[in-house]
């Protein structure tokens, strides 16, 4: 990806530019506008792409990237905090130099637990299952218990959408012998204002997605200007989608939330089908956001990774749990024990009677 394609914003609708090096414009795919770069010159996305670069020099300037050599993971710190062993696979992490090309978080949502209520947490979580393996909860397991920042796309949009649809009423009534169904047919127009607000996604492919989504939401109040400070102590996921990637994707669904929404305001019919669909878009803010999340992976001995991860701002929890052969079949004695003298009771209530 070239330097250009990340820096300018659509002065229309705040999205991100794609250059095409065909037609030689500038294109904003959320917003479907084109600017050539002596348009863009005259408007402040220029002044806007400089300032961003600057922010995005100092913020990079004061962070590391350490890698992972067991399972590839990239993590970022600031100057300051050490990153000392992976979060996913507890081996130790190499730095591998200054973070270079990224952009400036502008938003932030800060750790609210620390390490040690994050830690009780997962004791009053694993303790309750009774089925994991002993080693699960030694200390020296919990204590690799890590506090992650991971990055998200938070986007609000402004459009004007409009539906054409046709609509059917049908009313069936008997009279004497004959049965009469009549069939009305309407063409129903619905237009609006819709504001959308927080559409995330993740920054990150599939990797961790499931863990991801398992302790989402996060209250869109939580949110705070970005600064440095909240990343002290804690390592951050290095970024791997732009946001130029997920303009289709948020576009899809702003198209689909549209026609929902103008749908429901239409109630009655039989059946209502959308001919056609119109949505522009008319502003759109991007706010890239790193959400807290604490993670403690557990590596069983034939190298299945769990993962147990806690909400670091509202605690809700998604736990993989690997479970002890041992304690399972013992649990299953145990069991067939105990309903072994009840079935010989009810057999020996049924040889009674
Ligand atoms: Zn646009
Ligand atoms: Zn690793």
């Amino acid at each position: 990806m070239s330097a250009t394609t990340v820096t300018y914003q659509c002065p229309n609708c705040g999205a991100g530019l794609m250059f095409d090096p065909e037609k030689q414009v500038f294109k904003c795919e959320f917003c479907l506008s084109e600017f050539t770069e002596s348009e863009l010159e005259q408007t402040d996305a220029h002044q806007n792409a400089v300032n961003a670069q600057a922010q995005a020099d100092e913020f990079c300037g004061h962070m590391n990237t350490y890698m992972c050599p067991s399972c590839g993971a990239e993590v970022i710190a600031d100057e300051n905090t050490a990153a000392d062993f992976c979060y996913y696979c507890h081996n130790p992490i190499v730095l591998s130099g200054r973070l270079t090309g990224e952009i400036q978080p502008t938003k932030i949502i800060p750790f609210k637990y620390d390490k040690e209520a994050a830690k009780e947490k997962f004791l009053a979580f694993a303790k309750k299952k009774w089925f994991v393996p002993k080693d699960f909860t030694y200390p020296e397991q919990i204590e690799k218990i890590s506090g992650v920042y991971f990055p998200f796309w938070v986007t609000d949009v402004d459009t004007d959408s409009q539906i054409n649809a046709r609509g059917i009423k049908v009313r069936t009534w008997t009279s004497g012998n004959y049965h009469y169904t009549e069939e009305s047919i309407f063409s129903v127009f619905r237009r609006g204002n819709i504001h959308f607000e927080d559409i995330v996604n993740s920054a990150l492919t599939d990797v961790d997605k499931k863990m991801v989504e398992g302790v989402l939401p996060y209250p869109p109040e939580a949110h705070q200007d970005f600064s440095m400070a909240y990343l002290s102590g804690f390592t951050a996921k290095k970024r791997n989608i732009e946001r130029e990637a997920l303009t289709d994707s948020v576009r899809e669904r702003i198209d689909r939330y549209s026609e929902t929404l103008l749908k429901s305001t239409a109630p009655g019919y039989t059946s209502l089908n959308v001919t056609d669909r119109n949505v522009q878009v008319k502003k759109s803010h991007w706010d890239y956001s790193l959400m807290p999340i604490w993670i403690l992976t557990y590596k069983n001995k034939k190298g299945k990774v769990y993962t147990y991860a806690m909400n670091g701002h509202t605690g809700k929890v998604y736990g993989e749990l690997p479970i002890s052969k041992w304690k399972l079949t013992l649990g299953a004695i145990i069991a067939s024990l105990l309903l072994a003298p009840i079935i010989a009771l009810i057999i020996a209530g049924v040889a009674i009677l």
